[in-house]
């Protein structure tokens, strides 16, 4: 199952945390890879890679990625045009708790959180509006609740990311390990 989790309207300065918090988000609780669009923002997609240089790319097929997409609504046409199955996260939609075998047989899913007032049309060509309560509160939790409904809480044990630095669990301490090269 493909996971990719597209960023609407990314506001500059505005939503650079939250807009961080999404893919960091996507990468630990187990999408491939990120897709955003709004505006252009170098430094989120450097800061992302440099996640991904330290921690890891993921645990995925694939190393996670992040692009910028300029038009959001064509990259959605042409996602559901290659079969994917098109899943937007809303207040107004339908319990995520119904959602998730859904995604989790399809071939492949893209995720879609807003950021700012999220156009009509994003209702209409998604398959699936899937709900995580019926109240406002944050994409980044709306994402990590899905994701981990999608994954059946497996992604919560599954630690290798590849990366130079891994932490060794401890009730106490910070303990990591480097690995060289
Ligand atoms: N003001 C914007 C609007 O009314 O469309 C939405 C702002 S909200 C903080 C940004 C995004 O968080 C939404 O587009 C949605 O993707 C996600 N979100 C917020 N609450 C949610 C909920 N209860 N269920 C699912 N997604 C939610």
């Amino acid at each position: 199952m493909g996971l990719t989790v597209l960023r609407l309207g990314h506001r500059l300065p505005r939503d650079e945390r939250i807009s961080t918090h999404v893919a960091l988000v996507a990468r630990a609780f187990g999408a491939d890879s990120i897709v955003y669009s709004g505006q252009r923002d170098h430094g989120l997609e450097e800061s992302v890679r440099r996640i991904c240089l330290r921690w890891g790319v993921g645990r995925g097929p694939v190393p996670f990625s992040i692009t910028y997409e300029k038009d959001a609504i064509a990259s959605i046409a042409k996602a559901k045009e290659r079969g994917s199955l098109i899943v937007h996260l809303t207040m107004y939609g339908l319990p995520a708790d119904g959602a998730a075998s859904r995604i989790r047989e399809a071939e492949d899913a893209l995720i879609i959180v807003g950021s700012e007032a999220v156009p009509g049309e994003v209702f209409d060509l998604a398959d699936m509006n899937v709900s995580v309560t019926n109240q406002p509160h944050s994409e980044v939790a709306a994402l990590a609740v899905l994701l981990d409904r999608v994954h059946q809480g497996k992604e919560l044990s599954k630690d290798d990311f590849c990366g130079k630095i891994a932490i060794i669990p401890d009730p106490r301490g910070k303990k990591t390990i480097e690995k060289k090269g």
